[in-house]
């Protein structure tokens, strides 16, 4: 499918909860069936981004396009189009059947309604004869999930944004719902949107990935962030990656202002399975939790788990298998102090 046109646009977007500012972005386009990987530290507003994309929170101040038009909550045109699905979905307090029917028998649109929820169910991987007629109280979280799921994909919605889908389920249910997603655009070119801090499972779903920290986005995924807390150090800032005394540290650059974020360009972090005497002033030990091939150059995107901070590093296939990387294995992650940005 070509993804020319675009499906959202905001512009100068800025909110406010009383005098603090959670969100601020100059600029933001989504393309229509792109699928949008959504990361970023708690806190740092992706909840109220995904609010305000879904028309259901007005931003303090901007303005957000909808399919080239400017639109606002409660629009008739956004209200029927758009969807969003939480972390801990809200069902009726009746059958299966009757939560995924809920949205057509609003609509009055009846037809072949057996055959319909069937399909719904199928494709969240839920069996009709199994779940169809269970009460809502009678599923587990992850199949309340695909429930509410499949109560959503019945309606063919054009924009389909889920805040955090998979943070309480098991892993049976997040691969259907990311299969789910995916079919979803692939059947009706589903814009799709998804906020999630399961890096593997986000990077298998999307084509496209903003992170966002302190309420500003940093590009499409080229960066990662080093979280806080920061820490004075002697000479220099520091980041600790655990609390025991012989823990490792990054060294950062002098701080220009104190609210800042440290970041580092994917690129510029090196593997190597040793520490080395010189170049790098990091050098820190991580293991490597996930990798997978990234279809649009063929690289490898492998995550790093190092103390709390997680990295995503891309490299050609051939220096995987000259270093033998596997997930599981420890490495050295190295980068220069000076390469670290403040944002
Ligand atoms: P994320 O989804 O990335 O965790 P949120 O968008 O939920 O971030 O929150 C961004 C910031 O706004 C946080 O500091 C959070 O505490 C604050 N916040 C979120 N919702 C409200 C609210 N309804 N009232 C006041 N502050 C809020």
């Amino acid at each position: 499918m070509k993804m020319t046109r675009i499906s959202y646009k905001l512009n100068h977007i800025q909110h406010y909860y009383g005098d603090k500012k959670v969100l601020d972005i100059d600029s933001l386009k989504i393309l229509q069936g792109s699928i949008t990987g959504l990361t970023g530290p708690n806190g740092s507003g992706k909840s109220t981004l995904l609010k305000i994309m879904a028309f259901a929170l007005k931003p303090s101040t901007g303005e957000v396009w909808f399919n080239g038009r400017k639109e606002f909550v409660l629009s008739p045109r956004v209200r029927s189009r758009i969807t969003l699905l939480t972390q801990k979905p809200y069902l009726l307090k009746r059958s299966v059947f009757d939560n995924i029917a809920y949205g057509l028998k609003i609509r009055k649109d009846m037809d072949n309604l057996e055959n319909r929820i069937n399909d719904a169910l199928e494709s969240v991987g839920l069996a009709h004869k199994e779940f169809a007629q269970r009460q809502w109280h009678e599923l587990s979280g992850g199949e309340a999930q695909r429930v509410a799921m499949a109560a959503r994909l019945i309606l063919k919605p054009e924009v389909l944004i889920l805040d955090e889908p998979v943070a309480s389920v098991d892993a049976k249910s997040a691969g259907q719902i990311r299969k789910a997603s995916l079919a979803a655009r692939e059947e009706w070119g589903c814009t799709i949107i998804i906020a999630s801090h399961d890096l593997p499972w986000l990077y298998e779903c999307s084509d496209t990935r903003i992170s966002i920290a302190n309420g500003q986005i940093f590009s499409t995924g080229t960066e990662n962030i080093i979280p806080p807390p920061y820490d004075l150090g002697k000479d220099y800032p520091v980041k600790w990656l655990g609390k025991e005394e012989d823990a490792e540290h990054i060294r950062l650059p002098p701080r220009e202002k104190s609210d800042g974020f440290a970041v580092i360009q994917k690129e510029k972090v090196r593997i190597s399975l040793e520490k080395e005497k010189k170049n790098s002033d990091n050098q820190i030990t991580g293991e490597i939790t996930s990798m997978l091939i990234e279809k649009s150059c063929n690289h490898i995107m492998t995550t790093v788990h190092a103390g709390d901070l997680s990295l995503n590093i891309s490299f050609p296939p051939d220096q995987a298998e000259r270093l033998k990387l596997l997930p599981g294995k420890k490495i050295i992650l190295m980068f220069r102090s000076q390469d670290i940005e403040w944002r």
